[in-house]
């Protein structure tokens, strides 16, 4: 380690990066001295899966040149992270070469591991890092695995909230309704929405001849036996930050303007269909809001278009961040507010007709056309529209013997199909369209009690529904 870093208090760590830790993205897991023998920081590169508007990479950077050290962003591939499929590695595969090339534009080497060669600890002791850098993910098992880290550790440990906005931390509880946040949200706006600066590694990682690490465009699944590959890829979508932007670009320049009405139009592709590049970490929020801001600017939307697609971008889905940090049950009925646990419990003895299996429903086997086309769309394009996410979770509820089996059959299929599933947003959106979470409650009616209920007849009126169910046969032929 360098000895050029001024360290100035009992904590011995140099100023400049005791002030990084005063950021609100900023949790130290684990507090020390960066080792003097360390060779290198490391970015463990987990949930945000990108080199560009990455507020943890930048952040190892900055630690890499105050200590003198360059930065190696390590990514270790897993054959049995949960509910994960041959669908999601695919995409996930896909976009390890927009990395490889924005890490080096950084000078920043980027290494990748996979099952059963995939240790970080062994990683860490092999590179002689000095310190780890992570990023965040408010889901259990991501989030244990930091926690479980930081206790075997030796090294300093820090992780940055880096694929949110505004910082999760800066909202201590869960938050109702989207108008609270939002209003608790506003006054921090202007500090977070805001162009980062790219900061350049300084020092290069000298790679021992012949260090170990898989080729990124290699399949990373390649001979793994207990992984599942009862999904296949989607064409609908190709992996990657290249094609997060493209498709970025796409819709500020042609889709923006028309957001508010378009939206509700399943049968046109009106959306920016950015949540699986969310998802991976392929682009990030802010990437996002501030190219939304500029066509805004250069007169490509208005000011209402702009505001109403950084509701959906910022305020719900952060929403949804802080109810699967802030509620340990997120993705079962227990995260009920109790008004609605109580409506539920009042109608579990009405009668349910027709009820359909999980497997029924898997294979879009139900009565209901739209819904059947709905289903196609998640099981062929990895997929599906919100404002048929929302129809489609809610007759889950009609259908099925029990809330609770509603809830498990809606996130089960949710995560295995999706290519955004296993996502804050899933669990929210589950339980907002179930559950009653972050919602009202609304007229009283069989099954659903007071939470909000949607009929196939004013749903399929509202788009031009013939057509939808037409494109999702089609999907589904080809
Ligand atoms: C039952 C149900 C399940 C859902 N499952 C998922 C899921 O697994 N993964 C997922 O990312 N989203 C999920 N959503 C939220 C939403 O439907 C999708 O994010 C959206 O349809 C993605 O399309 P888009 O990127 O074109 O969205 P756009 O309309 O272009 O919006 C831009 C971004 O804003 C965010 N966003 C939009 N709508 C919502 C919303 N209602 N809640 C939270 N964030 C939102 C997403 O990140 C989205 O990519 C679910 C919603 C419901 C009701």
């Amino acid at each position: 380690m360098s000895g050029a870093a001024d360290v100035t208090k009992a904590d011995g760590l140099p100023a400049e990066i005791r002030k990084l830790t005063e950021d609100a993205r900023m949790t130290v897991r684990r507090a020390g001295v960066p080792p003097a023998d360390g060779k290198c920081v490391v970015y463990w590169m987990q949930r945000a899966q990108r080199a560009l508007d990455n507020p943890a990479l930048d952040t190892a950077i900055k630690i890499g040149n105050t200590l003198g050290l360059p930065v190696v962003a390590f990514f270790s591939a897993i054959s049995n992270f949960p509910h994960a499929n041959l669908r999601h590695y695919v995409f996930l595969n896909q976009g390890l070469a927009d990395i490889e090339a924005d890490m080096a534009e950084r000078n920043v080497t980027f290494l990748v591991r996979r099952a059963p060669n995939h240790s970080l600890e062994r990683f860490l002791d092999e590179v002689q890092a000095a310190m780890v850098i992570g990023d965040e993910n408010p889901c259990r098992e991501p989030e244990r695995w930091r926690r479980v880290l930081a206790q075997r550790l030796k090294l300093p440990f820090w992780t940055v909230d880096a694929d949110v906005v505004v910082p999760s931390k800066l909202f201590a509880k869960h938050q109702y309704m989207v108008h609270i946040l939002r209003k608790r949200m506003e006054p921090l706006l202007p500090q977070y929405l805001a162009a980062q600066p790219i900061v350049m590694a300084q020092k290069s990682w000298p790679r021992p001849k012949g260090f170990e690490a898989l080729n990124v465009t290699e399949d990373i699944t390649k001979g793994w036996r207990d992984f599942d590959r009862s999904v296949k890829p989607v064409d609908s979508f190709h992996g990657g930050t290249r094609a997060a932007q493209k498709l970025l670009k796409e819709f500020v320049t042609t889709k923006l303007a028309n957001y508010a009405t378009m939206r509700n139009h399943p049968e046109v592709d009106g959306t920016s269909r950015l949540s699986p590049y969310l998802h991976f970490g392929h682009i990030s929020p802010l990437t996002i809001a501030l190219a939304v801001e500029d066509a805004c600017k250069k007169g490509l939307a208005t000011q209402q278009a702009k505001e109403g697609y950084l509701n959906e971008l910022i305020q719900w889905r952060e929403l949804a961040v802080n109810f699967v940090k802030y509620v340990p049950q997120y993705d079962s009925i227990e995260s009920a507010p109790e008004w609605a646990q109580k409506t539920l419990r009042e109608h579990a003895g009405d009668r349910r007709n027709p009820v359909y299996t999980l497997e029924q429903l898997e294979h879009a086997e139900t009565h209901d056309e739209l819904w059947n086309a709905a289903q196609r769309q998640m099981l062929h394009a990895g997929w599906m529209h919100n404002y048929l996410r929302m129809y489609w979770a809610k007759k889950i509820l009609e259908w099925t013997p029990s809330p609770a089996k509603a809830w498990e059959f809606a996130v089960i299929l949710n995560d295995k199909y999706f290519l955004d599933g296993r996502d804050p947003n899933g669990y929210a959106g589950v339980a907002w369209a179930i559950g009653g979470v972050h919602d009202r409650p609304w007229f009283e009616r069989e099954i659903f009690g007071t939470i909000r209920y949607m009929s196939g007849n004013s749903t399929g009126k509202k788009f031009d529904s013939k057509r939808y169910i037409r494109q999702m046969e089609e999907l589904a032929g080809a």
